[in-house]
């Protein structure tokens, strides 16, 4: 290696250093100096695996917010949710009256962690009765739903936060910064492939295997393939191509169960993805000018690690399950009590809705072009 070479390298390494504080920096919960004494009460809606297993423990880690309040269809889930939970008998809603939580000053936030098809639904009756809303991804069934959300929580003057929680973590953070300074020159392709193996026991009631619940695994892991290469090149796409390469079609019928796509961007960029619910798959890696890097895993719940050309370690950041739901929550409490804009706002939850949307178009025409919406 020439010495050029050599102190091209240490410079790089230099660089990747200050990203490294820099993107420590930016994960330093917001308005720190100046810690809110107030905490914002939560319900969540729907409590099923991710409520109950994730979101629940994590909220007993927050700082900035605690669970104050339960939302469901499943009434004999109540009894234990609220012993462990103590959550009282006023704080406790059905879907159907869910709107009567205008009314109950214990409650700032509600956070929708129902089937996919659902998101929209309660978005708007949570907005409307003047609260917060944290939604999980994918926001929505389209763009045009996502829209409509955005617009009934900016007219209600709440925030809608979508809960794409790689965005908190500080590894992803870095990968963000690095879309901006470019420390290998110029980006030329991006590949994100996220899935896991599932439905090992056939044909199921599952919801995820449902068209008409939001199931597949576009909506379910593919929107993690989106939002990376998105936040990833700083970019938004200009088209893309994809194609259903469903196999198991007695168990997804009406939904993919495997979708390869291709994203065109602007200056000739172009990212590679896949996402499955037949394979596991969680690997992002931008290729530049002069190098690489890489996370595997890239969107998991702990535990993402990564390297890139000249040697440098992404060592995993976060502590144990459910600390990174935790600092998505943290994050999101004090946007709110800051009156400051959420990291992950509604708009971003949108701009891939429209990627999801032209995929499904794409892939109906067998990995025909379809430029994206703006
Ligand atoms: P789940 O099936 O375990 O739970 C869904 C809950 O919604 C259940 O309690 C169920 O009773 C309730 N529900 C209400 N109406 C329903 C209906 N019509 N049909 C079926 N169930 C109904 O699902 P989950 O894994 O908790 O996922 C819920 C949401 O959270 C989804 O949007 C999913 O994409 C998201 N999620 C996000 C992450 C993440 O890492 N960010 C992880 C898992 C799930």
């Amino acid at each position: 290696m020439s010495s050029n070479r050599r102190s091209t390298g240490m410079t790089r390494r230099h660089a990747l250093q200050s990203l490294a504080l820099a993107g420590a920096a930016a994960w330093m919960p917001r308005g720190i100096a100046n810690t809110p004494s107030r905490k914002i009460g939560v319900a969540l809606v729907g409590l099923g695996h991710y409520s109950r297993d994730l979101l629940a423990p994590a909220l007993q880690l927050t700082q900035h917010c605690e669970l104050r309040g339960i939302v469901t269809g499943s009434p004999q889930k109540v009894p234990e949710w609220q012993a462990k939970y103590g959550i009282p008998d006023r704080n406790v809603y059905s879907y159907d009256d869910l709107h009567r939580i205008a009314d109950n000053p214990d409650i700032d936030a509600v956070y929708l962690v129902t089937p996919n098809h659902l998101h929209k639904p309660h978005t708007l009756i949570a907005a409307n009765a003047g609260k917060h809303v944290w939604c999980e991804k994918p926001m929505a069934m389209d763009a045009a739903e996502g829209e409509a959300m955005v617009k009934a929580c900016r007219d209600n003057k709440v925030q809608l936060t979508i809960g794409y929680r790689m965005q908190h973590e500080p590894n992803t953070r870095r990968f963000m910064v690095m879309a901006k300074e470019q420390p290998f020159g110029r980006i030329i392709k991006l590949r994100a492939d996220a899935g896991w193996f599932g439905f090992h026991d056939g044909p199921t009631d599952a919801w995820r295997t449902k068209p008409e619940f939001g199931g597949g695994a576009m909506y379910d892991m593919g929107v993690y393939c989106v939002n990376a290469v998105r936040y990833s090149s700083g970019l938004e796409p200009l088209a893309i191509r994809a194609w259903d390469e469903t196999i198991r079609r007695d168990i997804f019928p009406g939904v993919d169960e495997t979708m390869r796509f291709r994203l065109e961007f602007p200056d000739d960029i172009v990212a590679e993805c896949v996402t499955s619910f037949g394979r596991n798959l969680n690997v992002l890696q931008v290729d530049c000018e002069r190098g690489w890097y890489m996370m595997s895993p890239f969107q998991g719940y702990e535990g993402n690690a990564g390297r890139a050309s000249d040697g440098t370690v992404f060592e995993p950041q976060l502590g144990k399950t459910p600390r990174m739901q935790a600092e998505q929550m943290d994050q999101d409490a004090l946007a709110i009590l800051n009156n400051a804009a959420p990291r992950v706002p509604g708009e971003e939850g949108v701009a891939d809705m429209r990627v999801l949307d032209a995929a499904f178009a794409s892939a109906r025409g067998n990995g025909a072009r379809v430029e994206i919406a703006r």
